[in-house]
């Protein structure tokens, strides 16, 4: 672990100065309905608001920017079949660059769609018989193509350190942070901003209940590793920590709490009907694990939530805010 390149704070602020003016600084947003249902003061930082719908773009693009122009003129890799795969097609659109993508055959026609959309060349897989991380390598062995990993790389992780340095300027005295935990990109960017920001604040990372790899990888005090959680979280059906992002993680953040499907659709709905927020299963993990912690010792503090992302299928969006 030690032998990993560090990230510093410093990275994420030259991260948010190479991303100014491509990725949108997303607004903050409030609602007093959903603080009475809290009981303390909650700042939503609006990723899902984000250009693809999720805060991805914002490691993506420091990622593939900070290539060499050899690399550059190569292309990039990546494989995924969700934000980090339209991340990647759009940062790379946007720098000249040309990108391919791992994408399974059944991914949503959708996220197919809108993959190729940003003019990103996907390569299909069959996830059931098919190891996407060889099909990626041969290809960037092949092909001199750069692999833009989803998390595990320190310019995604100073990159997605962004969201959290605009909120902590944006919102002056946050007593907590509370935000979602896939293989930990988000967090351990948002810890790096919060500890040379707002030292003090309580940091918080929330899992889906069905796959904790991160409450159990911080009590073992090493990575562990789980098989596939299911979950309606598919941002975060990740099966451990990275190399870089646990390290991180161990240090820098307070505790790991999980959230269930249950509590991801209330949150969802009542982001819907009080704020008229859009946002994905995923995206509100911060938000249920807030409602859940604010009535004791967090009453009426005031609470940063990260939503990290807004992209859900209409007919799954409408099916999951009914069913509860
Ligand atoms: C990828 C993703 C996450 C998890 O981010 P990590 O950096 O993997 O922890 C959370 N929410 C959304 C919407 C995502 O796309």
């Amino acid at each position: 672990m030690s032998d990993a390149p560090a990230v510093t704070y410093a990275d994420v602020e030259a991260a948010a100065a190479r991303i100014q003016g491509f990725v949108h600084r997303t607004p903050i947003v409030t609602s007093r309905r959903i603080d009475a249902a809290a009981g303390a003061q909650i700042f939503f930082k609006c990723e899902n608001l984000q250009r693809i719908g999720a805060f991805k773009i914002r490691g993506a693009y420091n990622a593939i920017a900070r290539l060499s122009p050899e690399q550059q003129r190569k292309g990039v890799v990546a494989f995924s079949s969700g934000n980090h795969a339209q991340a990647v097609a759009l940062a790379a659109r946007a720098l000249g660059v040309s990108a391919t993508i791992v994408m399974p055959h059944d991914s949503p026609a959708s996220k197919l769609a809108a993959t190729k959309e940003y003019g990103a060349q996907v390569v299909g897989y069959d996830r059931y018989t098919e190891d996407r991380l060889a099909i990626a390598a041969k290809l960037a062995e092949e092909k001199g193509l750069s692999l833009v990993p989803p998390f595990d790389h320190p310019d995604v992780i100073a990159g997605a350190g962004t969201a959290a340095k605009e909120l902590i300027e944006d919102v002056s005295g946050l007593d907590a942070l509370f935000v979602p935990l896939g293989g930990g990109g988000l967090l351990s960017g948002t810890a790096l901003s919060a500890r040379a920001l707002a030292p003090g604040i309580e940091l918080y990372g929330v899992e889906p209940e069905a796959g904790d790899d991160g409450v159990q990888s911080l009590r073992a005090g090493r990575i562990v590793t789980i098989p596939t959680p299911q979950t309606i979280a598919d941002g975060a059906q990740t099966t451990s920590l990275g190399q870089h992002t646990f390290p991180i993680i161990r240090d820098l953040v307070d505790d790991v709490f999980t959230a269930s499907d249950a509590e991801l659709a209330s949150a969802m709905r009542l982001l819907a009907v009080n704020a008229k927020l859009v946002v994905e299963p995923t995206g509100v993990l911060g938000l249920a694990a807030a409602l859940r912690r604010a009535p004791g010792d967090l009453a009426g503090a005031r609470i940063g939530v990260v939503l990290t992302g807004g992209n859900v299928d209409l007919d799954r969006y409408a099916q999951l805010l009914t069913s509860v």
